[in-house]
C-alpha cells in the first residue's frame, strides 16, 4: 500500500495534463510566461484573493511574505512549536527572531500563549494550517490588531480550507501555499505562491522575487520563479481540487466513523466553525510506535508529521527550550501519527487500514 499514489492521480488526468506540457514546450514558456500568469489569476480566485505572486516553493512564499513584511534583524516574530521548520527557518532568514508559543488541542497556535509571548521588539505573528484544519486565525487576527503586528497565514497544508465561511488566507496580511507534489494542490516539481489583498504587499513580493524588476532592479531580490511546465499543470490539477478536497472529506469521515470507538486513539478534533481540508488525517494513539511498527509488518505505511517538535530540534537546541515550555507540543509529538489517505484511496485499501488498527488494538 502508498500512503500517497501520485501517479494514480496522474492516471486520472493523463490526456489534460499531457496536453498542458505540449503547449508549454511548444510556446517555449518554460520560465514565468503567458501559462504562469494564467495560473495566478486562477489561483487568486480559488482564493478569493485579491493579488497572488507564485514562486519556487513554499519556504521562499514565506521568505518573500516577511521580507515584503519588513522585517529586519532583531525583529520578533511568533510561530508554532509544531510545524515543518520553514515556518521558523524563514524568520531567521529575514534576520528576525523565531519565538515558539505552544500549540493548541487541535495542532493549531496556540493564540492565548502567542499572546504570552508579545514584547517590545514583536513584529509579527506566523499561524499554520496544520493537516488541513484551520487554526483559530480570527484570534490571531484579532491579537495582531490589537498590537499592531503583522499576520501572514501559512496555507501550504490547507489550500481551500475555510473558517467560519472564509476561505483561509483571508484573515492575515499575506498568505503563503506550497505546491510540493503530496500537497493537497501539488506540482511535478516544486512550486509556491503567496496570496494578498494589498496592492503595496503584492507589488514588493513580485519585484523582490524577480530581482527586484526585470531590467529596472530597483532594489536587490531573489530569484524565486514559478516555471511555465509546473503552471500548466497547477492550472489542469486546480479544475478538480473541489472534487478531490470532497473525496479527502469523504475518507476522512470513513475513517472516523470507523476507529472512534476505540479507547487507545483519538481522531481529529474539529475546530468550530472550520471546513478542513484533511492534507492529513492524523490520529493521536497510545502505544504509537507499536502500532505503527505492526502495520509496517502488514504493509501499511504510516509517517509522523511531525517526529519532534521545533524547539527540540538540533537547530533550535541551543536555546535550552525543554518540554515544560511547551507542553501540549511535546505531548502531541509522542501521539501523533498519520494515516495514508490521498482523493484516489480504495475504500478497500482504507478498510484493510482499519481492520489491522482494530486488530492492534484487541478490537473486531
Ligand atoms: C510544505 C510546507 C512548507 C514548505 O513548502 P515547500 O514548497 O516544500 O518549500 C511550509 N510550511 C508548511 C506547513 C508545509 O507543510
Amino acid at each position: 500500500m502508498k500512503f500517497v499514489d501520485l501517479y494514480a492521480q496522474y492516471l486520472t488526468l493523463k490526456e489534460e495534463i499531457d496536453a498542458a506540457i505540449t503547449d508549454v514546450i511548444q510556446t517555449s514558456s518554460f520560465v514565468l510566461g503567458p501559462h504562469v500568469e494564467a495560473f495566478e489569476q486562477d489561483f487568486a480566485k480559488a482564493t478569493e484573493a485579491a493579488y497572488c505572486v507564485s514562486c519556487a516553493d513554499g519556504t521562499s512564499a514565506l521568505y518573500i511574505a516577511l521580507r515584503a513584511l519588513g522585517v529586519k534583524t532583531g525583529d520578533e516574530v511568533i510561530v508554532p512549536a509544531h510545524t515543518w521548520i520553514s515556518t521558523s527557518e524563514t524568520v531567521s532568514q529575514a534576520g528576525g527572531r523565531v519565538v515558539f508559543a505552544d500549540t493548541d488541542s487541535y495542532f493549531g497556535v496556540d493564540p492565548a500563549d502567542v499572546e504570552r509571548k508579545i514584547t517590545s521588539r514583536t513584529r509579527g505573528i506566523i499561524g499554520v494550517h496544520l493537516y488541513g484544519l484551520p487554526c483559530d486565525a480570527e484570534a490571531l487576527a484579532r491579537l495582531a490588531k490589537k498590537h499592531g503586528l503583522f499576520f501572514v497565514e501559512d496555507c501550504a497544508q490547507a489550500h481551500l480550507a475555510r473558517l467560519y465561511g472564509k476561505p483561509v488566507g483571508s484573515f492575515g496580511d499575506v498568505a503563503t501555499y506550497s505546491f510540493y507534489p503530496s500537497k493537497n494542490l501539488g506540482a511535478m516539481g516544486d512550486g509556491g505562491a503567496l496570496t494578498t489583498n494589498s496592492e503595496a504587499i503584492a507589488d514588493f513580493a513580485r519585484l523582490f522575487a524577480r530581482h527586484g524588476g526585470k531590467g529596472k532592479h530597483v532594489m536587490e531580490g531573489v530569484n524565486s520563479r514559478l516555471d511555465g511546465l509546473q503552471a500548466a499543470i497547477l492550472s489542469v490539477k486546480l479544475r478538480h481540487l473541489s472534487t478531490w478536497t470532497k473525496q479527502r472529506r469523504v475518507l476522512a469521515q470513513r475513517y472516523t466513523d470507523s476507529l472512534q470507538d476505540i479507547a487507545n486513539l483519538e481522531t481529529p478534533r474539529l475546530r468550530r466553525g472550520a471546513e478542513h481540508v484533511y492534507h492529513l488525517y492524523v490520529i493521536r494513539a497510545h502505544r504509537r510506535d507499536a502500532l505503527r511498527d505492526y502495520l509496517r509488518e502488514r504493509d501499511i505505511p504510516t509517517i509522523l508529521n511531525y517526529p519532534r517538535a521545533l524547539p527540540f530540534l538540533p537547530a533550535y537546541t541551543d536555546w535550552g527550550h525543554t518540554e515544560a515550555d511547551f507542553p501540549l507540543a511535546a505531548k502531541a509529538q509522542g501521539e501523533i501519527v498519520s494515516l495514508p489517505l490521498f482523493p484516489e484511496m480504495t475504500h478497500a485499501n482504507q478498510d484493510l487500514v482499519v481492520k489491522e488498527i482494530r486488530s492492534f488494538y484487541g478490537g473486531n
